[in-house]
């Protein structure tokens, strides 16, 4: 699934490659889930100026000149491509969008296998909704370790799963929150309210760190290929995975535990990531 870094790449590409180029027309194919319906989809899009594209959590965001927004969201296996003529062909498509501006032509194509992504034209209050509906971003400069903290003493569940319950902290997948929790070194089912202050600051320095690599890396790619960039290129993050599908802990050798936490496979080291080393919190 698609995280932070992977959907962060193709906004950013996106807007550098389609900005300024119109919708001449929008085909959807079979029975993909766009919003509000069929009709007021494509009548929304078509001859729109494509004014910028930007990311809002896990959402791309296509925002057209009349002030209203194509949002896409890529869910398990949305891949967004930019087909150029002698691009390979592409699987499982769902949306096609036809792009122009003079005398160039692009064709924007949504591919989805198991179709749980949607695309939705949203209006200028729908955008601000959607907005509101997430919390913050821990990339974000602006979120500090207190509201951080905060955030996560919310709750009393196991704070890796706030970590992925996107209206707290939104942007963070699996893998990110994963690897996040190894380095800083906190056990992945730690109940979310007995987190301190100290551990918070170690995990919001972590999470920063990790989702910054990933976006440097361009995004994990992992065996399935489900993650390519609007080229259909694959992101290298999968080489600089820190404890997500590892053995052994790559610090002190001892196996890593696989286990599901909150229905997600999770790998942690017992060791450097042991309950006991936090047994005053426990
Ligand atoms: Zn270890």
């Amino acid at each position: 699934m698609p995280e932070l870094p992977e959907v962060h790449t193709i906004s950013t590409d996106l807007n550098k490659h389609i900005s300024g180029y119109k919708i001449e027309s929008a085909r959807i194919l079979g029975s993909y889930r766009v919003l509000p319906d069929k009709n007021t989809f494509i009548n929304g899009i078509r001859e729109q100026p494509i004014i910028g594209v930007e990311r809002v959590a896990k959402n791309i965001i296509i925002n057209l000149g009349s002030g209203n927004a194509l949002v896409i969201h890529l869910a398990m296996t949305g891949q967004v491509l930019i087909k150029e003529q002698q691009s390979k062909p592409v699987n499982w498509v769902r949306v096609i969008l036809r792009l122009s501006k003079e005398a160039d032509a692009k064709t924007l194509v949504l591919s989805d296998m198991r179709m749980f992504g949607k695309a939705e034209l949203l209006e200028k209050n729908g955008l601000t909704t959607l907005k509101n509906r997430y919390g913050p971003e821990p990339i974000k400069e602006s979120l500090s370790v207190e509201e951080f903290h905060k955030q996560l003493n919310s709750k009393k569940t196991a704070v890796k799963n706030v970590l992925l319950d996107q209206s707290i902290i939104s942007g963070m997948g699996n893998i990110y929150a994963t690897d996040a929790l190894f380095i800083a070194g906190i056990h992945p089912e730690t109940p979310s309210h007995k987190i301190t202050s100290q551990m918070a600051g170690s995990l919001l320095e972590a999470a920063r760190e990790i989702l910054k690599e990933g976006i440097e890396h361009r995004g994990s790619t992992l065996p399935d290929k489900m993650y390519v960039d609007i080229f259909g290129n694959e992101g290298t993050h999968q080489n600089y995975f820190r404890i997500y599908g590892k053995k052994n802990c790559p610090n002190c050798e001892t196996e890593v535990v696989f286990k599901k936490v909150g229905g997600r496979g999770t790998f942690f080291c017992p060791s450097c990531q042991s309950p006991d080393g936090q047994k005053t919190l426990l």
